[in-house]
């Protein structure tokens, strides 16, 4: 079973990548960069399959933001990691963060109870400025 091992190794690669990443903003696009760097060049469809695979095994979340973003995919871990991550672009140089609150969990809790609205934490990205441009303003 050669092609099944090699397949292993490249779904190990990109794993590997999202867990050193941990947190951050991934695309399809820095998966595949990443893979050539590594002489581990997998096409994109292929690319494409292998996370559909991992987000359906649970290894791997993803979000899906506005028509003005790609997909990105973010590891998951059970132990360190429970919540999912919110978005925030920066209005400035368009930077998409990821970052973990759980007072903002909390929040989509309690609207649930006293609005009846159910936020879809994967579609929703907040809007400002990053640090660094704040920073230099
Ligand atoms: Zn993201
Ligand atoms: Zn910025």
């Amino acid at each position: 079973m050669v092609r099944a091992s090699y397949q292993t190794k490249q779904k190990k690669a990109i794993l590997d990548f999202l867990q050193q990443n941990k947190g951050a903003h991934i695309t399809i696009q820095q998966i595949s960069a990443h893979l050539q760097q590594e002489n581990t060049a997998v096409s994109m469809p292929t690319i494409y399959r292998y996370m559909d695979a991992l987000v359906r095994e649970g290894a791997v979340k993803k979000y899906v933001l506005d028509g003005n973003a790609a997909a990105c995919f973010q590891y998951e871990d059970e132990t360190d990691m429970p919540d999912s991550s919110f978005h925030f672009r920066c209005g400035q140089c368009g930077k998409l963060l990821h970052f973990q609150s759980r007072e903002l969990q909390q929040l989509d809790s309690q609207l649930k109870k006293s609005a009846s609205v159910k936020i879809d934490l994967e579609q929703t990205v907040f809007y400002g400025l990053c640090g660094a441009c704040e920073h230099s303003k």
